[in-house]
């Protein structure tokens, strides 16, 4: 039994700001959380919540603690496919992404890079993440296992592939369906660990796959879908010709059984009315990925669009990296409040930090457990520190209020600004290697 307090200035959204504004936040300018074996006992008003306790306080004045970023869309065979030139989406995929994921069928490949994608979300302060492995079963596993290791909840999915990748790259039909029936049995609501259903995007998977993608998602409501739509005009009219029944792209996973209120739909920038509104009314989720949609050129996404009362989509969050450029949800949140200016739309610092924590959890289904830090919920923590650098500090000299505050660290912070990350209540960040070198 372990129980532990810290102290700093805490922040959390009790509701969505795009909708409620201010209102929606929760600060305490001298709050505390106090956690008993890795849940959150109590959070608030440091005098309320330490009052009658005597045992450890984690003393993080004057920095913030918010619930821990939750990022809902990333490759984790892509560590060293991030930042490769000059390409867009499909010579992105063929050029560099299909040659480096052979390499995640070597276990001790995978689970270095495993290891190293994990240890770098907990430097930024991500302590959840969807993650696409790689085709190989080996791939998810590794994550999984690290995962389970550093008792982070993810979830991972084995990327389903049947055609147009190397034949090296493919599984079929029925492999894809028994290795990811075998990933589920094993990992799926084990301690935090979930599994996604991974088609890849309908590109490459065949419709025999799509169906046995759709056959595991009945079989097993319980488990996420994360798969890609509507990022890049190649792409959809690539898929139109594969699909010339369908009446659009979101129609080829629908027809499979592949939306609904668990399917995580990477970028959906390019989506025609029928699309969105058979995204809302599937209540899927759209995952915003704004390094990623700029660094490939596919387009900025619209969160006006998204907010149509006509066609409420759900949308989350997410960095995409190896497409994506930063492990950072808060380079992330920067970039997509640039991403909408593009489209004349604002992305008020409340509503990205929303989507970040409890936003990313609601999107998932988690708000229980993580993003928001209420008491009961997992406790998963970031420390951040608006005067991490030269130039944070000298602007924060002129910041008047929190949300000010908050604008300064998306627009400027990145891991630097994270001091330290608690995962179920345990100081998880890891010291070292991306700290500046002397
Ligand atoms: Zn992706």
């Amino acid at each position: 039994m372990t129980t532990r307090a810290l102290r700093g200035r805490v922040l959390r959204y009790a509701a969505d700001p795009a909708e409620q504004g201010a209102a929606a936040r929760r600060y305490d300018e001298d709050g505390a959380i106090l956690i008993k074996n890795g849940h959150v006992l109590a959070i608030g008003d440091a005098v309320t919540v330490l009052k009658d306790y005597s045992g450890e306080i984690i003393d993080h004045r004057p920095h913030l603690l918010l619930p821990g970023f939750v990022d809902c869309h990333l490759h984790a065979p892509q560590t060293q496919v991030i930042a490769s030139y000059g390409a867009e989406l499909i010579d992105w995929l063929q050029k560099y992404t299909f040659v480096e994921e052979q390499k995640a069928a070597h276990p001790a490949h995978a689970a270095r890079n495993a290891a190293f994608l994990l240890d770098e979300l907990l430097r930024n302060g991500t302590t959840t993440a969807c993650a696409y492995s790689a085709v190989y079963p080996v791939s998810a596993e590794a994550v999984f296992v690290e995962a389970d290791r550093r008792d982070m909840r993810m979830i991972v999915g084995k990327t389903m592939m049947d055609r147009n990748a190397p034949e090296v790259l493919r599984d079929t039909p029925r492999s894809g369906y028994e290795q990811s029936k075998a990933l589920i049995a094993r990992w799926h609501g084990v301690r935090r660990q979930s599994f996604a259903i991974t088609p890849r995007f309908a590109i490459t998977s065949s419709p025999e796959q799509l169906e046995a993608a759709g056959a595991l998602a009945r079989e097993h409501p319980s488990c996420y879908v994360q798969t890609h739509l509507d990022e890049n005009h190649r792409e959809i009219a690539w898929v139109k010709e594969l699909f010339p029944d369908a009446q659009d792209y979101a129609q080829v996973y629908e027809r499979h059984g592949l939306l609904g209120p668990r399917a995580l739909l990477g970028h959906c920038i390019h989506m025609t009315e029928r699309e969105r509104e058979r995204l809302a009314s599937s209540n899927s989720v759209a995952v915003f990925c704004p390094t990623s949609n700029l660094f490939l050129g596919s387009g900025p996404y619209d969160l006006a669009a998204s907010r149509d009362p006509r066609f409420p989509i759900r949308t989350a969050l997410a960095t995409d990296v190896g497409g994506g450029t930063s492990y950072s949800m808060l380079v992330t949140m920067r970039e997509g409040y640039k991403t909408l200016m593009l489209r004349g739309q604002r992305l008020p610092a409340d509503e990205a930090f929303h989507m970040a924590t409890r936003g990313g959890a609601l999107a998932l289904g988690l708000a229980d457990k993580i993003g928001t830090l209420q008491p009961g919920a997992e406790a998963d923590v970031v420390v951040l520190d608006s005067r991490a650098t030269a130039a944070m500090a000298h602007r924060a000299e002129t910041i008047r209020d929190i949300e000010e505050e908050l604008f300064l660290l998306m627009t400027l912070g990145d891991d630097r600004a994270v001091r330290e990350t608690y995962v179920m209540g345990e100081a998880s960040r890891p010291k070292g290697s991306s700290e500046p070198t002397q």
